[in-house]
């Protein structure tokens, strides 16, 4: 027996994968009075993640910047089942689904497979190691929460042991030094809230280790930020010259080891670098339940960035399927700002083909009575007889079907922000046709009340502006879990 669902036959199923951005914006936006629905995600939370750096260095809570993917589905007009698990396998044959309660403890019954009639698939992207030996083992990856949980441990661990009495100055230099891997916008967000810590906080608690603090970032391209417009990449890395952190580019970490990184030069020479705390935030890759999915459908899936959809979010070759977010091979950047839009999208169209699929349904069985009636009969008077009145609202359903439209779907740029620390942000916004470059500390108040309002819940932001102040009035917490 499948798991007990508020379930009716009436409707058609749709099966969710994911409580990202895109899963969520779907879910925020969707009419639930129209289908049976299904959530299912590993994580039975929604993580926001462009403040997730902000928890790594303890600026925020954890709990700040995730919202229960539960309490938003409770004020959806019909009960949304919620079920933490991991999909393991999607059949786009059979148009099923297997699922697995990962987590530590779990029931009797720990996997089972649901059917779907529309599967929304946003189970986001993973992080790409490129296979560099010791990636997996001793960097800290910049992704999900408890990334940053870890980040924000282990970093507290380097200060704790390079203040331990009688530390030796190399020992002590070694663990001060934070290597940051990619310079995309999460390495670089990361590397200006790192330099946050050292300027505000560490100071305060541990005076006799500021001032030896190195943090170094290290990219494979030229240049830091390649999304951003060119003056913002000059203003980024005259900011963080200032803030003393070292960029290399054109230098790629060949190998991360326990207590150093490996570093190929632009000269192609080779230096192994000591550190304290490697942190790898050089991109990402499609999941292995992706991969697969997509090697079921050879024929129409051969895109090694993701999923191929068509304009409408509709995995080619399958049948009921739409991808959203970081898991397609779109012509957009894999951002919270594309994922959200087009779970937004999702949830307006599929809203219009429920529509659509009730108009039709009444066509058929006005048809079908219209059939049965058997051959006209010519009234007296030209009173209108049973025929003529079905006639005529069969031809009011078809002028209604007619205007049900399914429109592709259109990205609409809001523009790129970043944090650069000490209280800089850039930014590069659409402005009348062009764009407009802006970097400073205006920026970063705007920077702060854009991702203020983006949160998706007033618990949330009150959550963040709290701890925010709290910072301000108190620093940081030092203290290590
Ligand atoms: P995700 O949000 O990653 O969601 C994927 C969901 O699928 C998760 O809930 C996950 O638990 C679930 N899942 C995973 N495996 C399975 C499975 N097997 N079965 C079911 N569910 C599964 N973008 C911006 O536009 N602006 C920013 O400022 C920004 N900042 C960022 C900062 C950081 C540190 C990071 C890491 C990313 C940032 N991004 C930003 C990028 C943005 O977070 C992603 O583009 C966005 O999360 C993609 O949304 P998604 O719904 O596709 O995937
Ligand atoms: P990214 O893919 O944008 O950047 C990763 C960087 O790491 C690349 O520049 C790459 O050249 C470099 N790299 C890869 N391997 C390397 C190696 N071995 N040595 C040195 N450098 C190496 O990844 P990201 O920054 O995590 O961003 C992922 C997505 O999320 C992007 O679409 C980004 O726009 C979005 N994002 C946006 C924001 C924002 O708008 N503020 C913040 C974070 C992420």
């Amino acid at each position: 027996p499948g798991p007990q669902l508020p379930f009716d036959p009436e409707k058609k199923t749709i099966v969710v994968l994911g409580s990202g951005w895109g899963a969520t914006s779907l879910l925020k936006n969707l009419d639930t009075l129209d289908y049976n629905v299904v959530v299912i995600s590993p994580k039975n939370f929604f993580l926001f993640t462009p403040l997730l750096p902000s928890v790594a260095v303890g600026t925020l809570n954890p709990r700040s910047i995730i919202q229960p993917t539960r309490y938003m589905t409770r004020h959806k007009r019909r009960q949304v089942s919620v079920i933490e698990a991991e999909a393991t396998e999607v059949d786009p044959i059979n148009k099923t689904v297997t699922f697995t309660d990962t987590s530590e403890i779990k029931g009797l019954i720990s996997t089972t497979t649901m059917s779907y009639d529309y599967l929304v698939y946003g189970v986001g992207a993973e992080v790409q190691t490129f296979n560099i030996p010791g990636v997996q083992q001793h960097a800290c990856f910049m992704k999900e929460l408890g990334d940053a949980e870890r980040m924000n441990r282990e970093f507290m661990d380097c200060l704790e042991s390079a203040a331990f009495p009688g530390q030796d100055e190399k020992e002590i230099e070694r663990l001060l030094h934070m290597v940051v891997v990619g310079g995309g916008p999460t390495g670089v967000e990361l590397s200006g809230e790192l330099h946050d810590f050292l300027e505000d906080d560490l100071k305060m608690w541990y005076p006799e280790l500021a001032g030896k603090i190195r943090i170094t970032l290290v990219e494979a391209l030229p240049s830091v930020l390649p999304m951003f417009s060119k003056q913002l990449i000059a203003y980024t890395e005259s900011a963080f010259k200032e803030s003393k952190i070292d960029i290399l580019t054109k230098t790629m970490v060949k190998e991360v080891k326990e207590k150093s990184v490996v570093l190929q030069k632009p000269d192609k020479s080779i230096v192994e670098v000591p550190c304290g705390l490697v942190i790898w935030a050089a991109g990402n890759k499609g999941r292995k339940l992706t991969q697969d999915l997509m090697a079921k459908l050879p024929a129409d899936q051969t895109n090694r960035r993701g999923i191929t959809v068509d304009d409408y979010m509709r995995m080619k070759g399958a049948d009921g399927i739409f991808a959203i977010g970081d898991c397609t091979a779109t012509s957009y950047a894999p951002t919270a700002q594309v994922a959200s839009q087009q779970g937004g999208y999702l949830a307006r169209m599929l809203h219009l083909m429920a529509r659509q699929d009730s108009l039709q349904d009444r066509l058929n069985k006005l048809v079908k009575a219209k059939a049965d009636l058997g051959p006209p009969v010519v009234l007296p008077d030209g009173a209108v007889d049973e025929h003529q009145k079905l006639q005529n609202e069969i031809n009011d359903v078809q002028k209604q079907l007619s205007k049900v439209k399914l429109r592709p779907f259109h990205y609409s740029h809001q523009g790129t922000l970043a944090y650069i620390g000490s209280d800089k942000a850039i930014a590069d916004l659409p402005f009348m046709n062009g764009n407009l470059a802006t970097g400073g500390v205006a920026t970063y108040l705007f920077w702060r009340s854009a991702y203020l309002s983006t949160l998706f819940s007033l618990r949330n932001r009150t959550m963040v502006a709290t701890d925010w102040a709290k910072v301000r009035i108190f620093g940081r917490d030092v203290s290590r879990e």
